[in-house]
């Protein structure tokens, strides 16, 4: 068999020989804690001041606004819970956010409902796109914070950041995006666009799993969630993953130094992909293809008279690596909360598959998938009457 194509690159990627050098030391004789006085210590707290620092300026921030987090996930958490809880006492107890939002989010927002919160989620447009009428009918003077994510990670849709936060902020509303697929990708930058929370997370950007950061604006007040020690100046207690932090650092200048190049490579790819399957395969749908602006690395692909599990299966067996678009729970495949919310029929969405380019895709990649896949498809199809109904 030809070697595996990795084509999940939206739900993990591989750790950059870079970052793993960069963060070797610490696993080793420079294995401090930043607390610590001695000089043990006060190496790991330059190291840990050094990547605060190199992170932030790869976020048009100071080092002072990064918060270290075990991923995007917490930070997701701490951005949103932290700004309501802060918040709520101001008499702004409503939390604007989007149907197609990541878990993390959704699930932060449904928290903050639980504690009190007016939840409002914003209408969508067939494309992908938050409709901005509902949108600004919705942000008002009651609102602790809105948060929309910048580029969505099952269908690539990108949304227009700069106007949601403009917004947000004219009614005195706090504004947070989860940036996660979005850092390395659209050029983020808190001096040009004045969002008040973002989250990033270090593995889909050629860090480790278990590592991501929280950008807060100073003077933006934010709730710890835990509790412990002072480390982060008390917003996220507990000793540092320093390595990690490091690596996330290293692995943050890459992305802002290759962006524009990056997007160029997996742009040119992701076309050449979608318009072989749409050749081959021309009922095939493209799930956000309408959007205005699409990142370069997603491409969600529904095909009527499949389903998105046997397809992911067939394409594994032939060393072929993709996903349903949201991750799976429990090994079976629930119909996504993002292809329902922009109107995709739940026949078509139990079909969709997104493959997500990525550092590790070539063209001799997409020339195979653009092989495999459509054979799949026929396959599938030409089977269909054949197999008795779906057992399970
Ligand atoms: C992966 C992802 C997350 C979660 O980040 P983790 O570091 O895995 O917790 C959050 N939001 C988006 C958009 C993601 O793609």
């Amino acid at each position: 068999m030809p070697d595996p194509i990795y084509l999940d690159h939206a739900a993990t990627t591989p750790v950059r020989p870079e970052v793993l050098e960069a963060m070797m030391p610490f696993y080793g004789p420079r294995f401090g804690n930043p607390s610590s006085v001695h000089r043990w210590g006060r190496e790991a707290r330059t190291a840990l001041d050094e990547a605060r620092e190199r992170l932030g300026r790869c976020l048009g921030a100071t080092p002072d606004e990064i918060c270290f987090t075990s991923g995007g996930t917490e930070a997701d958490n701490i951005a949103i819970l932290g700004a309501w809880r802060a918040r709520r006492d101001e008499g702004r107890t409503a939390v604007v956010t989007t149907p197609i939002e990541h878990k993390a989010v959704l699930a932060s927002v449904h928290e903050a409902a639980r504690e009190g919160a007016e939840e409002r989620l914003c209408a969508m447009t067939n494309a992908g796109v938050v409709d901005l009428e509902s949108y600004q009918s919705l942000v008002r003077s009651d609102t602790a914070i809105a948060t929309v994510m910048w580029i969505n990670n099952e269908i690539g849709t990108i949304q227009p950041i700069a106007e949601l936060v403009q917004i947000a902020k004219s009614v005195g509303a706090l504004f947070h995006t989860d940036a996660v697929q979005a850092f390395g990708k659209v050029d983020v930058d808190a001096r040009t666009i004045p969002f008040d929370v973002l989250s990033i997370s270090g593995h889909k950007i050629g860090a480790p799993k278990g590592i991501g950061a929280v950008y807060i604006r100073r003077g933006t007040v934010v709730a710890p969630l835990f509790f412990g020690g002072e480390q982060d100046r008390g917003r996220r207690p507990g000793t540092e993953n320093v390595a990690a932090a490091v690596g996330l650092a290293r692995a943050a200048e890459l992305a802002v130094a290759e962006r524009e190049q990056h997007w160029d490579r997996l742009e040119q790819l992701r076309d050449r992909l979608e318009q072989s399957i749409l050749a081959k395969v021309p009922d095939a749908v493209i799930h956000g293809r309408d959007a205005r602006e699409r990142a370069p690395h997603i491409v969600n692909v529904s095909v009527p008279g499949t389903d998105s599990e046997s397809m992911l299966m067939a394409l594994d067996l032939r060393g072929i690596g993709c996903s349903a678009g949201s991750a799976c729970q429990s090994g079976s495949i629930t119909p996504s909360h993002v292809l329902s919310a922009i109107g995709v029929s739940p026949e078509l969405a139990s079909s969709a598959i997104r493959m997500s380019i990525g550092s590790l895709t070539t063209d001799a990649c997409i020339d195979r998938v653009a092989d495999v896949f459509p054979a799949l498809v026929n396959k599938a199809r030409g089977m269909g009457a054949a197999v008795p109904a779906h057992a399970s």
